[in-house]
């Protein structure tokens, strides 16, 4: 199956409410550029320097979303930050912190999602859920953030029954987060920010089926769009 081929079927197949960030990391700027002809808008890369290429080689294309889904390290946010949508993948509160600084210095609020680690592998990045919880009852320390949901990845592993699990424990944190954050701004009223903590990212190439029954709101797909990754 080719790339347009795979987008198109995507489309087809999605629910419209369902927003598809196709990940192109690994893969050259043409493959973007396939995609997109395709009718695919919305993008994920995953590290800093692929991302910015991508940025300047695909400039023409000024409505491309970009999404960092990847690990940021702080002393990379300038390729990253003024191009992106979202970051995805807020995995520490030194990276939050910085990313905050950085929209102080450059007078831009970011959008993000924190990782929640709900995987059994500890190689995977993230909060757990009571960190998570403390975060966002501090959110005003960060007035350059914008908080916006939860991202996740599950287990790696063939077995439905784990994959399931692992989601239900996105969207059961994710669904008591929405309520709590909708309270605190019915009670305490940013002074600049529309807060809108809405939006759960999980599911990709071999669950993203799954993550979509389970009330995903992104889904994250690489493989199944531009083929195998040559790392
Ligand atoms: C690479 C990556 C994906 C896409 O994975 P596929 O299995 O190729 O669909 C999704 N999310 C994150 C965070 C990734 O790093």
């Amino acid at each position: 199956m080719g790339i347009a081929e795979a987008i198109t079927k995507l489309h087809n197949e999605l629910p419209s409410d369902v927003k598809l960030v196709a990940v192109s990391k690994f893969h050259p700027a043409g493959s973007v550029i396939e995609a997109y002809r395709a009718g695919q808008r919305v993008f994920g890369e995953s590290r800093p320097q692929e991302l910015y290429a991508k940025v300047c080689e695909l400039d023409m294309y000024s409505d491309i979303e970009w999404h960092f889904i990847g690990h940021l390290q702080t002393n990379k946010l300038k390729l990253v930050l003024p191009y992106v949508f979202m970051v995805e993948s807020v995995d520490s509160i030194r990276l939050l912190e910085s990313i905050d600084r950085w929209g102080g210095d450059n007078n831009k609020v970011t959008d993000v999602l924190l990782e929640y680690h709900v995987a059994s592998e500890d190689t995977k990045q993230g909060f757990d859920a009571e960190q998570i919880l403390e975060i966002l009852l501090s959110d005003k320390k960060y007035p350059y953030i914008r908080f916006r949901g939860l991202m996740g990845m599950a287990t790696y592993t063939d077995d439905e029954e784990v994959i399931r699990a692992d989601f239900s424990r996105i969207r059961t944190l994710g669904d008591e987060l929405k309520d709590l954050m909708r309270t605190r701004q019915d009670h305490e009223p940013y002074p600049n920010l529309t807060p809108c903590f809405d939006t759960l990212s999980f599911g990709m190439t071999h669950d993203y089926r799954i993550a979509v029954e389970m009330g995903a709101d992104i889904v994250r797909i690489g493989t199944l769009i531009f083929g195998e990754r040559e790392y």
